[in-house]
């Protein structure tokens, strides 16, 4: 399924100030909540399609790379897991409704409002890419080394999965309050709970092996599809796929840094391809078909007889796919007529008997262009 413009899942347009954004959402997070719309299958669509909309567009980075790269550049279609999970969206909730949600019943009795959530640090990481997997796009299994659940507590923090008890100090919220005297009268404050750390519970027996915190170092086969057309610097998003949180918390995402592989033979100039071809100059003379290496195989091109030197020709969409949009780049080749450096006696005789034929006489301007019609052609157009 094709995912729709996060613009328009809220309903605001492109240039919407963050205030309209998150006012656009807290709508929409009313009207579709499952506690509203309860066994609706399209409003939990619905509702998960906004907090996705949200997510990126809230995010100032994410945002400009939606704005650039579509959903492609911030995990969507076709790269990572993209969609977010209930426990994803309910955990901004507290920065869309603040405390005191509507919704806390739905956390499931105890207020989660205040509580903090633990979430794993986000994690980046090179790919090298070829040339051709980049005209190509490319399915990467990634062997990442990052911090996992803790595989003898499953992530609990707890010692075999075991107990966890509703904190004394702040009664499970994760917040204590603070009233003091000041001179314009009492001050109300709160912070997080020091003895739970603002997360409402403690552990009655901490795991042995991860010493309460559920997350341990490992490694993880992350599988990721690089969409064609990516560059060098390009940052991917995979969510959720970062370091995971401690006690069960919420993974943090998985940055891909894009790094290209030099080509052996073309270069890349934006979604174009160069190659410099050299041809001798009896060809150049009497025309030949050469072959060439192009990002998909060889193919064979025809040099017409009397071709000159630094002569560009364009094979149209021989180049890479553009992220962004369908078009294709083309292939530049540019003809470099060789000049033999060493000749034997013979054939020097050859050539300076034609050295004063009326036909080897330079005679340009028929039908050539001028060096700056051609630079102007190939970069401006
Ligand atoms: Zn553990
Ligand atoms: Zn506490």
């Amino acid at each position: 399924m094709t995912k729709r413009d996060y613009y328009e899942v809220l309903g605001v347009n492109k240039n919407a100030a963050d205030t309209e954004i998150k006012k656009a959402y807290r709508q929409m997070a009313l009207k579709y909540h499952p506690d509203k719309n309860p066994g609706d299958k399209e409003a939990e669509e619905k509702f998960k399609e906004a907090a996705e909309a949200y997510e990126v567009l809230s995010n100032a980075e994410k945002r400009q790379r939606y704005n650039q790269f579509g959903h492609r550049g911030v995990g969507g279609n076709g790269f990572g897991s993209g969609g977010m999970n209930m426990e994803d969206i309910f955990s901004h909730f507290g920065d869309i409704f603040g405390e005191g949600s509507p919704f806390e019943s739905f956390f499931g009795g105890a207020s989660r409002g205040g509580r903090k959530v633990n979430r794993g640090t986000n994690l980046r990481i090179k790919v090298k890419l070829t040339l051709e997997e980049i005209a190509s796009g490319v399915e990467k299994k990634l062997k990442v080394s990052k911090q996992v659940k803790c595989s003898s507590c499953q992530g609990s923090g707890a010692e075999g999965g075991g107990a966890y008890h509703r904190c004394n100090t702040c009664a499970g919220t994760g917040q204590v309050h603070r009233v003091t005297n000041t001179f314009i009268g009492q001050m109300r404050t709160s912070a997080a709970c020091p003895t739970c750390h603002g997360e409402g519970q403690v552990i009655e027996n901490k795991c042995k092996k991860c010493h309460g915190s559920g997350v341990e170092r490992g490694e993880e086969i992350i599988s990721v599809n690089i969409p064609a057309g990516v560059g060098e610097g390009m940052q991917l998003t995979v969510s959720g796929k970062g370091n995971a949180g401690e006690r069960g918390g919420i993974p943090g995402d998985l940055f891909i840094l894009i790094e290209e592989e030099k080509h052996p033979h073309l270069q890349r100039d934006g979604n174009h391809l160069l190659y410099d071809l050299y041809i001798n100059f009896a060809d150049a003379a009497l025309g030949t078909n050469v072959e060439i290496p192009t990002i998909d195989g060889k193919a064979k091109i025809k040099i017409d007889a009397g071709t000159q030197g630094g002569k560009v020709l364009r094979l149209k969409g021989k180049g890479l796919p553009s992220v962004q949009s369908y078009g294709k780049g083309d292939l530049l080749v540019n003809i470099n007529v060789w000049t033999p450096q060493h000749l034997s006696a013979d054939e020097k005789k050859l050539l300076d008997k034609l050295r004063t034929s009326p036909n080897f006489q330079p005679n340009p301007g028929k039908g050539e262009k001028s060096f700056y019609d051609k630079m102007r052609e190939f970069f401006h157009s």
